[in-house]
């Protein structure tokens, strides 16, 4: 982007001004319209995510088979909802501010298999893609029990067939993980900043890991140009995969499900609010979508970015979407924050929420290790620093004033992304970060 271009667009939109200079911000999107319109703009439907809700509920005697920590859910791969109040009180103290509403965690930290929010997408166009496979070989029918998938010949047809992704960190676990295990041939594209912990325990699961000197853009435009040379290969596009962002965003109906089941009563006098960590879109969008097919105008979905890497932030504001990096306004996209780590947000995603998110803030890396170890302290839930991306949601809605987001009717829910699969020895050097940062 050019120099006078940059000067335009901060006369435009001053906010800019404070994201070039990396503080935390809140920015409220003026395209937020009526929910209906929204969805119907968007060309998905409730058909799109009921089909992928119903292939999910296909696997499930598969998934129990397979993975025995799923069997007391009968294979349904879901987190519980949390109340978290001791984390509210300190929280009140530490921003000197009244959260009215409950405060509830959605812990994706602790979804199985993969122990984040990409176990929803990211297994779900796994699943699919073999289905469809063993559809178009005859080996299944809809109607046929699905545990069979774990049958040789259906680990001989995929043992046939690849996919590859390009990721980083949890995406790579998602793909790799239920790939190696129905057969395929799997191959995750890493960068040079991808953890050691990551790559050996792909490995161990008879993952191929190609590792790049080069930066996470050009381990994903390498996967991709490999698997497009194959016609046997399938890529999973973390940019503009459908299959993905349904698989995200069946978490709306069973959101919807679970605060029923608990009491929490979502209608206009009782506004739901959702904070999502944000990297390139999808994980956020898709469950943004999911929620507000179930709640429509009465949930009001924020996305959380890092200070260092506000993509979506800065697409949807300027509505570039992915003709804008966030290297364009001076930004380094350096954080500890695994999978928000991204420069340039998912177009597709930008697009699809446009009418529909209520706006986007960023968060320091400071404050999401100052929160990691507070919410260990408090609550002695162990996330990893990406999921404590959605907790001042609350703090940074009620400052600046968004409406409804103090009514003591309000429920906050604060998505935590991720954390079961960080070994401990890491988690503790995590939690010594956030001690060491000042508690003001
Ligand atoms: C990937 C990821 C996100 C964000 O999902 P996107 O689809 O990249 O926006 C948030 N938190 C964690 C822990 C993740 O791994």
């Amino acid at each position: 982007m050019k120099q006078s271009e940059k000067t335009a667009w901060i006369e435009k939109l001053p906010l800019l001004q404070e994201i070039i200079e990396k503080q935390e911000v809140l920015w409220r999107n003026p395209l937020n319209g009526d929910s209906a319109k929204g969805i119907e703009q968007s060309g998905i439907t409730v058909d799109d995510v009921k089909d992928a809700s119903d292939r999910l509920k296909r696997f499930a005697p598969y998934i129990a088979k397979v993975f025995p920590e799923t069997a007391e859910a009968n294979g349904i791969i879901e987190s519980p909802i949390t109340a978290i109040p001791k984390i509210k009180e300190e929280l009140t103290t530490t921003y000197n501010m009244d959260i009215l509403g409950e405060l509830l965690l959605k812990q994706d930290n602790a979804l199985p298999i993969s122990g984040s929010i990409k176990a929803r997408g990211g297994i779900y166009e796994v699943l699919k893609h073999a289905e469809t496979l063993a559809l178009e070989n005859g080996l299944i029918t809809k109607e046929d029990d699905y545990a069979r998938f774990a049958e040789p010949e259906f680990r001989n047809l995929f043992a046939k067939h690849k996919i590859a992704v390009g990721s980083t960190g949890n995406l790579g676990l998602s793909i790799g993980i239920m790939s190696a295990q129905l057969g395929f041939n799997v191959t995750v594209h890493m960068s040079a900043d991808a953890k050691q912990w990551k790559k050996d325990l792909l490995r161990e699961k008879g993952v191929t890991v190609v590792e790049y000197a080069d930066d996470y853009s050009k381990a994903v435009e390498e996967g991709r140009r490999q698997a497009e040379a194959d016609p046997l290969c399938h890529f999973v596009d973390d940019e503009n995969s459908l299959d993905l962002f349904l698989g995200y965003a069946v978490a709306g109906e069973r959101v919807a499900v679970q605060l029923k089941e608990r009491g929490t009563q979502v209608d206009e006098n009782n506004p739901l609010f959702v904070y999502l960590p944000c990297g390139v879109g999808g994980g956020p969008g898709g469950v943004a979508f999911g929620l507000k097919l179930q709640f429509g105008d009465n949930v009001h979905c924020f996305f959380a970015e890092p200070t260092h890497s506000p993509c979506m932030t800065i697409g949807m504001m300027t509505g570039l979407h992915d003709k804008v990096s966030v290297a364009d306004f001076g930004l380094d996209i350096q954080t500890a924050a695994d999978g928000l780590a991204v420069g340039t947000a998912s177009g597709f995603v930008g697009k699809v929420m446009e009418p529909l998110l209520e706006g986007c803030y960023t968060i320091a890396d400071e404050t999401m290790f100052k929160l990691l170890t507070m919410i260990a302290d408090t609550e002695d839930i162990r996330l990893e620093p990406s999921a404590l991306a959605g907790m001042t949601g609350p703090i940074q809605a009620i400052r600046n004033e968004v409406p409804k987001a103090d009514m003591p009717s309000a429920t906050h829910l604060v998505w935590a992304t991720g954390g079961s699969m960080v070994p401990e020895n890491e988690m503790d050097i995590y939690y010594g970060i956030g001690k060491g940062v000042d508690r003001k």
